[in-house]
């Protein structure tokens, strides 16, 4: 039977009103007993709708939280994501947890980053390193064969709960072939993440991890994949500067990421400015502004050679999670400036606007007369931030 769109706003709503009713009912909870009380029934709805990918009620649901600034709001994102990225699966051996799970990168490169398949070699050298060295002993590993950019990771709940199933269907090869033609094209930043993706499953309720099993914590396999890794990655990034990530459970190894790419951004700029420059860090003078629509978006940092007009290289420094302008954030962009060895460290205290380059779309960047300008590299012909024009 064919629908009206305005009945199926109505069921939308419909279903949304439940989640919201949920997830307040577990913001207020007051007990464990009663906590499972709502996270079963919350559960139950979540995975009814992404089984019929009924992603606009997903997502009416946690708008209408985000707008109350209540806890509930956490309590339903966690609840989605954990539906999304894990499930509990009935096989033969019993059953079995199955968690979809990122490995970051962060990179940086003169040259365009690469996206690429990983190839057969390199996609059973990591997964044998995730073996070896990430997760428990009595676990089964799968990786997709992509070396994915931050837009071609999977954008909708739904997108991702069907990736979760794709290399489910593949543990027993450990490896996930990904079809690149249907994968977005990359925007290109001097230092940007990149993603090694797969599945890894287990016995229900046993570690999954090495840090649960207790022998070894999250610092020691973080060193020991580092280091089994760092051959393998070289060849994926060749002339790149690169650090791998812990890896963890799909959507907590996102936001690491998105956090760690900030300073590693800048730390990455300055030593892509000094090189090609061939200047020291004390010679660059950087301004940091706060940039506004109808609140505080993000920062951005212009960087000038000391005594020079032009604004040579910018960096956005987005805002994560609850940050708002009452937040710490410049303090901690000014050390990490200073930790990279800028000591001219300038700050606008005015509200800058979110302006962009009308040729070719990149952001325009705070110089030291408090001007939002374009970034343009001298001489060198080399690409200033993201975009060349
Ligand atoms: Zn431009």
């Amino acid at each position: 039977m064919k629908t009206s769109p305005s009945s199926r706003r109505g069921r939308a709503s419909r279903e949304a009103d439940r989640l919201v009713e949920l997830a307040e009912g577990l913001a207020q909870s007051g007990s464990r007993a009663e906590d499972h009380f709502w996270e079963s029934r919350l559960d139950g709805e979540i995975d009814a709708l992404l089984q019929n990918n009924d992603e606009g009620s997903l997502n009416a649901a946690l708008d209408r939280l985000a707008d109350r600034e209540s806890r509930a709001y956490e309590e339903l994102a966690d609840a989605i994501e954990g539906r999304v990225e894990h499930v509990l699966v009935r096989s033969s051996d019993g059953q079995r947890d199955v968690l979809l799970f990122a490995a970051p990168v962060l990179a940086w490169s003169r040259m365009p980053l690469p996206t690429r398949v990983l190839g057969t070699k390199i996609t059973e050298e990591i997964r044998q390193a995730l073996k070896a060295h990430v997760f428990a002993d009595d676990t089964d590993v799968v990786v997709a064969d992509y070396f994915f950019s931050p837009d071609q990771l999977p954008e909708s709940f739904g997108e991702t709960a069907e990736f979760r199933t794709s290399l489910m269907s593949h543990l027993s090869d450990g490896r996930l072939p990904v079809d690149t033609g249907s994968l977005n094209e990359t925007a290109q930043f001097l230092a940007d993440q990149r993603y090694i993706l797969g599945v890894v499953a287990g016995p229900a309720g046993k570690a999954l991890f090495k840090w649960q099993e207790g022998m070894v914590n999250r610092e020691e396999v973080h060193a020991a994949w580092n280091q089994a890794v760092e051959k393998s990655l070289g060849e994926l990034l060749p002339a790149c500067g690169f650090e791998p990530m812990l890896p963890r459970a799909y959507y907590v190894a996102c936001r690491d990421a998105d956090r760690a790419a900030r300073p590693f951004s800048i730390s990455a700029s300055v030593a892509f400015l000094c090189t090609t420059l061939s200047i020291t860090p004390n010679n660059l003078v950087a301004t940091i502004a706060g940039c506004y629509n109808r609140q505080l978006e993000e920062y951005r940092i212009g960087f000038q050679v000391a005594d020079e007009e032009e604004v040579i290289h910018g960096i956005v420094w987005p805002l994560l999670g609850a940050e708002d302008e009452m937040s710490d954030v410049i303090e901690e962009v000014e050390t990490v400036l200073k930790d990279s060895g800028l000591v001219r460290i300038e700050v606008l205290r005015q509200r800058m606007p979110m302006e962009y380059c009308d040729d070719c779309g990149a952001p325009l960047y705070p110089n030291t007369e408090g001007e939002m300008v374009h970034a343009e590299l001298p001489e060198t012909g080399e690409p200033s931030g993201a975009h060349l024009h």
